[in-house]
């Protein structure tokens, strides 16, 4: 295979890992397999993938994975044949002929795309099969263990991604270092089905899609946009406490905002088209709040003495995506950004950008988001005037300053180089959920470039203009990826603060303590907790079933005791003993575990102590 059909991942310098190189082997050992086992079978691609390998298939008859048995059998007789694997090259010319004689055509097509190049091609032969590849791969197939590998699944595939062209049938195989790494590969992804934000979201009624409202623009449900709620009244709190100022924009404007923003020349096929209004004055759904806040900064002189100005929104924007990439709430087309824009001074760069990295550290301390690193993106000098922004001094200082941030504040980093942003260096969060799945959690950007295209400026101690930095950071992300991977990170079950139903009163027996279950319930609610009696036709045992089918952090039983005393029975979500106690203890208690946002949705967490 060549290289080529590699566009798209990042395999950059992993061309000699071993077990990159075993699963670029399985995908030629697949091949030659399929073609024994379905004689004159065409081929398009088969690359290495994250987790394996695919191959990309023209069948006469169509397959079903009952096949992959067969397939199997045959792959493992070919490993066990140590079959060498040897190179040769030849030019274009002699490869087209060569495939269209074995009637490969659409290898052949691509070779004759080669061609104008003038390189030679190289083809890798094993056994009796030879495929055109830049290699590398294990020396004889035998150095493959047999049980460390499995076939996956199948998908339908565009030939060159060309919906016009062959629909080719890929095979996705699966293979890791041993047998146990497979085995826990598989069990992971069961159980991250399990967790999946899109099964969670439907079953405890967070967000819905409709066709009716368009693909990528999730409604919210009542328990999602408490959810929602909760965590922006956080943002704001910490934000606040911070020293940022709030500020609200418009979802649409005209076009010329994002001329002067650059967002129309680089950035055009990632909004959605414009709209005709008042005459030859096109206005675009806004893809980012920047712009707006840069022109807030700039309505007025600015002096040293009000630096830094921190302004926040949690603002909505839309992006257009293609109908295929979108998936639940993690890419969509409408979403609600935990922005802010920090414009500073050169000297308050480094502590502003500090505050904004523990802010960070902070949030992932509080959500139990122990796996996370930070990867800082960086220009490369040869590129300046073309993919970075000309202005060589800036991007050297303002590298140096981000790296011994991240050197002092202790959390780990890569780097990664040629990565940078347009306008300068950013910092990407990323996270690995439960079932350690990477995501980059949020983004964080230097920018010593567009305040100067919006002309901002402010006054020095010095009395002359000097034109600010901007710091673009959104430590939660937006609200569709933050909860999407929250739902996963928690399984569904929100800590007390945050959950949407925070508690249920559940009667022993609803006859004879259904009243004491309302004025607890009442109890609660004028204390501003989101709780309910249960006052249903189910059975006691089914009505706490229910409780834990809801994720319900919190579940009062009242029965003949409790009502005499005044008591309640609390039973958490995540914790098997129960606890009788006062009813006026335990409103003291939760009214703590909210205002102190406990993660009590970790069994380890107290709740009881903390009043
Ligand atoms: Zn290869
Ligand atoms: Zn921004």
């Amino acid at each position: 295979m060549a290289k080529k059909a590699y566009a798209g991942l990042d395999f950059e310098g992993k061309e000699n890992d071993p077990l990159y190189k075993r699963r670029h082997s399985l995908a030629h050992i697949l091949a030659q397999a399929v073609q024994k086992v379905r004689p004159g079978t065409r081929l398009g691609f088969g690359p290495p993938v994250e987790n394996g390998f695919y191959y990309d298939f023209l069948f006469a008859e169509p397959i079903s994975d009952e096949d992959f048995g067969a397939i199997e059998k045959e792959m493992r007789k070919i490993i066990n044949e140590k079959q060498p694997f040897e190179r040769r090259e030849m030019t274009a010319a002699e490869a087209v002929a060569m495939l269209n004689e074995q009637g490969e055509n659409l290898k052949a097509e691509y070779c004759a795309d080669l061609a104008s190049r003038g390189e030679n091609l190289s083809f890798y032969r094993n056994g009796p099969f030879e495929d055109m590849c830049a290699g590398p791969h294990v020396e004889h197939t035998g150095q493959i263990p047999t049980d460390c590998f499995a076939l996956d699944a199948l998908a339908g595939a565009y030939w060159r991604g060309d919906e016009t062209r062959d629909q080719l049938t890929r095979i996705y195989g699966l293979a890791f270092d041993s047998k146990a790494d497979l085995k826990e590969f598989v069990r992971l992804r069961e159980e991250a089905k399990k967790f999946d934000h899109r099964k969670l979201g439907k079953e405890l009624e967070i967000f819905t899609i409709s066709d009716q409202v368009g693909p990528g623009l999730p409604l919210w449900l009542p328990a999602g946009t408490v959810l929602r709620d909760e965590l922006e009244n956080l943002a704001k709190e910490w934000e606040f406490q911070d020293g940022y100022q709030r500020v609200a924009t418009p979802h649409v404007t005209d076009g010329k905002l994002f001329e002067t923003s650059g967002h129309l020349a680089h950035y055009k096929e990632g909004m959605f088209p414009a709209m005709q209004v008042d005459e030859n004055r096109e206005y675009y759904l806004k893809p980012m709040n920047c712009p707006f806040h840069h022109l807030i900064f700039g309505h007025r002189p600015r002096s040293y003495r009000e630096m830094p100005v921190r302004l926040a929104e949690y603002g909505q924007v839309y992006r257009y995506e293609g109908s295929g990439a979108l998936a639940g709430l993690l890419r969509v087309r409408g979403m609600c950004m935990n922005d802010a824009h920090i414009y500073c001074t050169p000297e308050q760069l480094q502590d502003e950008f500090t505050k904004v990295l523990d802010m960070h550290k902070r949030y992932y301390e509080m959500f139990r988001l122990s796996h996370y690193w930070m990867r800082l993106s960086t220009h490369t000098p040869e590129r300046l005037g073309d993919k970075y922004v000309n202005m060589p001094e800036d991007w050297i200082k303002s590298e140096a300053v981000i790296k011994g941030i991240l050197d002092e504040i202790g959390i780990e980093y890569q780097i990664g180089e040629d990565e940078a942003a347009f306008y300068g260096p950013k910092v990407d969060f990323q996270v690995r959920n439960v079932v350690g799945r990477e995501e980059t959690a949020s983004t964080n950007q230097l920018d010593f470039a567009v305040p100067a295209r919006f002309n901002l400026s402010y006054i020095g101690a010095d009395g002359q203009e000097h034109t600010p930095y901007c710091i673009h950071r959104a430590p939660l992300g937006t609200h569709e990826r933050f909860l999407a991977f929250l739902i996963e990170h928690f399984k569904g079950a929100f800590p007390t603060w945050m959950a949407p139903l925070q508690v249920r009163v559940v009667p022993v027996h609803l006859e004879n303590f259904g009243d004491y279950a309302q004025k607890v319930a009442q109890e609660l609610f004028k204390l501003g907790f989101r709780a309910e009696a249960d006052l249903g036709s189910d059975s006691f045992n089914k009505k706490i079933r229910n409780a834990a089918t809801s994720k319900i952090p919190n579940v009062f039983i009242v029965g003949e005791r409790e009502q005499e005393q005044q008591e309640v029975t609390w039973r958490r979500y995540c914790v098997k003993e129960q606890h009788s106690l006062p009813l006026a203890r335990a409103l003291e208690c939760l009214k703590a575990a909210r205002a102190q946002r406990v993660m009590d949705n970790f069994a380890d967490v107290e709740v009881l102590t903390l009043a």
